[in-house]
């Protein structure tokens, strides 16, 4: 095929390209009408204290199967939410959702919930969040939002003053995924983060990578000295776990713990973690 002269690569790009096209376009419409359905649902995932084995809290995380299309992820359509001008309205669907189903969780557990870097350059996003916690008459400190250091990075004072809305409430912020994205750690010290979320990627590699390992332990050093509280994403195996902890890591979150559900399935899960020695549960 033409793969081979410049032009013909011209050619076969822009096919792709095209094709790459027709299916957002058609992931972006079928998103809309699942949006307006209310048809995406959040799943949970527990956030554990390593020390005690007790679930401390769940993130939500959007779960879509469309009829046609079939369960798509969301690393594919949050971007094409973000991109298409949908992700406000998917986002307080969710955020509704999650909130109802948290209801019926014990009092103690917090609610951790991802924003996406378009929603943080949105002035409406914070008001929009209180307004969804005050209807469902959901305690705003319950709440934690999660954002990446692309989300701050882009437009840092909004952001700021998002973040600031938002903990003026008493809402808690998250820096996720940290170690992957492009932010200095000065914004560290203005931003003044609850808790930081080390990226499953440090995880992963701990004991192939022996810079990994130090790497974590540099980060639960700063987190420590800013007074940051600290979860581990990724942790899949026992032994991750249990080096985590033994280098100082509280916070765990990861399939060894439990992979998201849907809410019956998060409420079974905590009615077994409360009558079952969590210890026993988690090796
Ligand atoms: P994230 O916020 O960093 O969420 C953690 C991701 O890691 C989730 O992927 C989760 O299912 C996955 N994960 C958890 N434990 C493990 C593990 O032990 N091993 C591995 N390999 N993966 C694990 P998921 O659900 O596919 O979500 C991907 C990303 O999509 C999220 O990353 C988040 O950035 C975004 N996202 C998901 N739901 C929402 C949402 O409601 N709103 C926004 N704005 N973004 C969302
Ligand atoms: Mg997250
Ligand atoms: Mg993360
Ligand atoms: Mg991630």
């Amino acid at each position: 095929h033409a793969k081979r002269s410049g032009r013909g690569r011209v050619v076969v790009y822009t096919q792709e390209m095209e094709e790459a096209a027709k299916r957002m376009t058609r992931i972006e419409q079928a998103l809309r009408r699942a949006v307006s359905a209310e048809e995406v649902e959040p799943h949970f995932q527990p956030i554990v204290e390593m020390t005690t084995k007790k679930v401390i809290g769940f993130e939500a995380l959007a779960r879509w199967t469309d009829k046609d299309l079939g369960f798509v992820s969301p690393g594919l359509f949050i971007p094409i939410a973000e991109e298409r001008g949908i992700i406000s309205a998917l986002s307080q669907l969710l955020l509704r959702k999650a909130t109802r189903a948290a209801q019926d969780w014990p009092d103690e557990l917090f609610l951790a919930f991802n924003l996406s870097p378009s929603q943080l350059v949105d002035q409406n996003t914070a008001e929009q969040i209180l307004s969804i916690l005050r209807r469902a008459e959901f305690e705003p400190r319950r709440l934690e939002v999660e954002i990446t250091e692309t989300g701050m990075m882009s437009d840092p004072a909004s952001a700021e003053k998002i973040v600031q809305d938002l903990r003026a409430e008493g809402v808690r912020i998250a820096l996720d995924d940290f170690g992957t994205g492009q932010s200095s750690l000065g914004r560290l010290r203005e931003f003044h983060f609850d808790k930081l979320k080390i990226d499953q990627a440090f995880v992963a590699s701990m004991f192939e990578d022996r810079s990994s390992e130090h790497i974590i332990r540099a980060i639960l050093a700063m987190c420590e000295g800013l007074n940051m509280e600290v979860v581990a994403e990724g942790i899949e195996t026992q032994e991750q776990a249990a080096r985590l902890s033994e280098i100082g890591c509280r916070g765990g979150q990861g399939y060894f713990f439990g992979r998201p559900v849907d809410a019956a399935a998060t409420l079974r899960y905590l009615g077994t973690s409360a009558s079952t020695p969590p210890i026993a549960r988690f090796g």
